[in-house]
């Protein structure tokens, strides 16, 4: 195994720490305070990130939507442009973690930014960035990735660079209070799937990488047993501590990584509108079905370490009652999609590039229009 592991994102964890951000902003810097459509200020992040700020220059940009837009983040490109803005603080979900990840690479960009989505160009800079998370889920508060999209093509793309990873971030699991049951699910299931693409792969035997991953994977299926705790401070604290490690970059050091969840999942988004966490939901089981020649070791792996069960196929089964027993629908039939999904979402992935994609570069556009045809049942 070879890898390079570099994570230089500051955590702070723990309640009241929105204060701390004072400790990683300059004194002197023009600071761009970047959220969403409002919950920060119904559950008090506002006013603390406001205190915290005191006696900072800065200015607020909101309205940074669920699946963020390149159409709206580059509002927020030409503000901090013309302002000389020189530090963004996002503060929200991954939405607008990620949207600013755009922002802070885009200012510092000439051209039209969206070349970083299509891969025509790639990053050589960008201003700092720190982060407030709201919601566990994507993991982006202390990874390199970002996904943004475009709404004039229903395009959802991502890219990666290391000078989009945020300076610090702070996680304080009491913010999550405010998080309906729809968020919390969609964010469990989001952080259950990505450790499932770095996990349910072969080959990986490092017994570091596979523990770390089913300490991932059980400590979430305890999450949902205990769903009824969901509002007791232990249980965000475990699942914001959770859906961090899912996603920080460690489990997928070395190993061979899947990720065609993702990206058939983000073409339903870019569509439909899906809740990211939902479109992962209804792809990630069929796919496991249709690719299980090569997922079965692996599988019986997870059900024995995850699930204590000791059948490859009862795994699969597991998961989508997992799913289901967070109130997420496994079912394409239940997301209002038209009788166009498979060829909207073969032909966007043939679009972008994606006509084989999976850890084994096998997963081809027939395999594709299986899997959808499976999810609407
Ligand atoms: P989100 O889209 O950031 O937020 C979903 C909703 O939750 C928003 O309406 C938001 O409202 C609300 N919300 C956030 N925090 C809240 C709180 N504490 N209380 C009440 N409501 C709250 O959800 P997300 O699942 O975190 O992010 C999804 C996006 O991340 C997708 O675009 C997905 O593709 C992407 N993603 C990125 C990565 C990565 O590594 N970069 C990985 C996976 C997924 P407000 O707007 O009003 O705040
Ligand atoms: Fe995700």
């Amino acid at each position: 195994m070879t890898y390079t592991y570099h994570n230089p994102t500051v955590i702070e964890f723990g309640k009241n720490k929105i204060e701390s951000i004072t400790n990683y902003i300059p004194k002197d810097s023009k600071v761009l305070f970047v959220f969403g459509g409002g919950s920060i200020k119904k559950n008090g992040v506002y006013e603390q990130v406001i205190k915290a700020l005191e006696g900072y220059d800065f200015l607020e940009f909101s309205g940074v939507e669920p699946n963020p837009t390149v159409e709206t983040m580059n509002k927020a490109v030409k503000l901090v442009k013309e302002e000389n803005i020189d530090f963004v603080l996002a503060v929200g979900g991954g939405s607008v973690v990620d949207g600013c990840k755009y922002l802070v690479a885009a200012a510092l960009y000439e051209g039209d930014a969206w070349d970083f989505l299509d891969g025509s160009a790639q990053p050589k800079e960008a201003l700092p960035l720190g982060v407030v998370l709201t919601l566990p889920a994507t993991g982006s508060e202390s990874n390199s990735g970002t996904v943004v999209s475009r709404k004039e093509t229903n395009e959802k793309r991502y890219f990666f660079s290391p000078f989009i990873f945020p300076k610090f971030a702070v996680l304080d699991p009491s913010v999550m209070s405010s998080l309906d049951d729809r968020q919390l699910a969609n964010g469990l299931v989001d952080a259950f799937v990505h450790t499932c693409e770095q996990y349910i792969t072969c080959p990986n035997d490092s017994l570091l990488h596979d523990g770390y991953s089913e300490t991932i994977l059980k400590g979430l299926v305890s999450l949902a047993k205990d769903w009824d705790k969901r509002d007791t401070y232990n249980w965000q604290e475990n699942l914001m501590l959770l859906a961090n490690q899912a996603l920080n970059g460690f489990i997928g050091s070395g190993v061979a990584q899947d990720w065609a969840t993702h990206m058939i999942g983000h073409e339903l988004t870019a569509f439909y509108g899906l809740d990211h966490g939902r479109s992962l939901a209804v792809v990630q089981p069929q796919l496991l079905r249709v690719m299980f020649e090569d997922k079965k070791e692996k599988l019986l792996q997870m059900g024995q370490k995850v699930f204590n069960i000791n059948d490859a196929q009862e795994t699969i089964e597991k998961i989508e009652e997992l799913y289901h027993s967070l109130g997420v629908s496994t079912n394409l039939n239940d997301y209002g999609i038209d009788n166009k999904v498979v060829s909207n979402v073969t032909s966007a992935l043939e679009k972008h590039g994606m006509t084989a994609i999976g850890e084994n570069q096998n997963i081809t556009l027939d395999k594709v229009e299986e899997i959808l045809n499976l999810a609407a049942k």
